[in-house]
């Protein structure tokens, strides 16, 4: 069985990688060759800790394993990360776990990778203005793998509490973006692509606020009752998604659906347009709108993909298990 401590991923995948691994394990959900299984997701009752895991099964790359952890908001003031996880991976043939990998760092990689294929397969060619809202600790992984999508003049960004915007523009300047701090008025009026990655269970965005032909990366809502724009922005936009069972129950999707101004059937998946079975954006006025909800396989696939690499590059920790 193979270790990869947490510490040990940073120096081993690239955003490149993760791209690739997230691409692929899309591609291979949209075929019906992977699939993920039902996620638990339970208050413990303790260190009032959210727990969880995601798993699944992805066939054509023999991608078996969960992630497993959660939430423990007292970690911070124990100079721990409040989000803990840790991947789990099993062989395919026999049911052996082959790898138990650090799924921190991992977790913001496959997020953000998620965003920027978005962007590569949705977003207007010429799309110049980057807009961010939310400045936490996914937004630099997001700001850095989608920046290097397009052809990025500038980056206009919003947060609810504008000082913390300080890490979201050095990680612009080195990407070497002009970085702005706007309302969302001008975030809207501006941008070209737009990635929103709050914890927010109210509308940030409104529909009024995005010009034709924006693409929207929604990545923050990923649990029942979170909500980042307004359920009319996602009914006038063409909707797609990681997976469409989570769009419409814990997505950014589960509000228009909810109120009948999207149906299920309209959500596509991102995997068909990397498959070339769906057009994906169809004019240069067209709203898009990737509904990125994060699911169980894109944590095994980056997580076996940093294994490869940790064999290949002959520093694999293995253990007899
Ligand atoms: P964080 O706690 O570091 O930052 C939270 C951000 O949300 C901050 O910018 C904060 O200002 C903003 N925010 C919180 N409440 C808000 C509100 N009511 N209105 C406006 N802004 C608000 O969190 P993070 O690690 O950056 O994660 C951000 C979100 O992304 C979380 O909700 C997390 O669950 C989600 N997430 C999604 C995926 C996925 O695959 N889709 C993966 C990882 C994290």
């Amino acid at each position: 069985m193979i270790i990869l401590p947490e510490n040990r991923i940073a120096e081993l995948i690239t955003r490149a990688d993760a791209f690739e691994a997230i691409e692929k394990v899309f591609a291979s959900m949209a075929k019906g060759s992977a699939y993920n299984f039902p996620v638990i997701r339970e208050a413990i009752g303790h260190a009032d800790a959210l727990y969880g895991f995601k798993s699944g099964f992805d066939r054509a790359n023999l991608h078996l394993g969960l992630k497993s952890g959660g939430y423990w908001p007292g970690n911070e003031a124990k100079g721990l990360t409040n989000h803990q996880s840790t991947v789990f991976l099993f062989d395919a043939d026999s049911g052996r776990c082959s790898a138990v990998v650090g799924g921190n760092l991992l977790t913001a990689l496959r997020t953000a990778a998620a965003a920027a294929i978005s962007v590569r397969y949705l977003a207007r060619p010429d799309a110049k203005v980057l807009g961010m809202i939310g400045a936490g600790h996914q937004s630099v992984f997001q700001l850095r793998a989608v920046a290097e999508q397009r052809d990025f003049e500038r980056v206009v960004a919003w947060n609810r509490d504008p000082a913390r915007l300080d890490r979201l523009e050095k990680a612009a300047t080195e990407a070497g973006l002009p970085f702005e701090r706007v309302s969302l008025d001008e975030l809207g009026a501006a941008a070209d692509v737009i990635v929103t990655i709050t914890s927010s269970f109210a509308p940030i965005l409104m529909d009024a606020q995005v010009k034709p032909g924006t693409h929207v990366a929604c990545m923050g809502t990923d649990t029942k009752g979170k909500q980042e724009v307004e359920a009319v922005l996602v009914a006038r936009a063409s909707v797609f998604t990681d997976e469409v069972a989570q769009a419409i129950s814990i997505g950014e999707s589960q509000h228009a659906v909810a109120e009948g101004r999207k149906q299920e059937a309209e959500i596509a998946v991102l995997g068909a347009v990397i498959n070339g079975d769906h057009p994906g954006r169809r004019s240069d006025d067209e709203v898009t709108l990737f509904d990125g909800t994060g699911v169980g396989l894109q944590d095994l696939a980056v997580a076996a993909a940093a294994v490869d690499l940790a064999l290949a590059k002959g520093v694999a920790l293995e253990v007899e298990f």
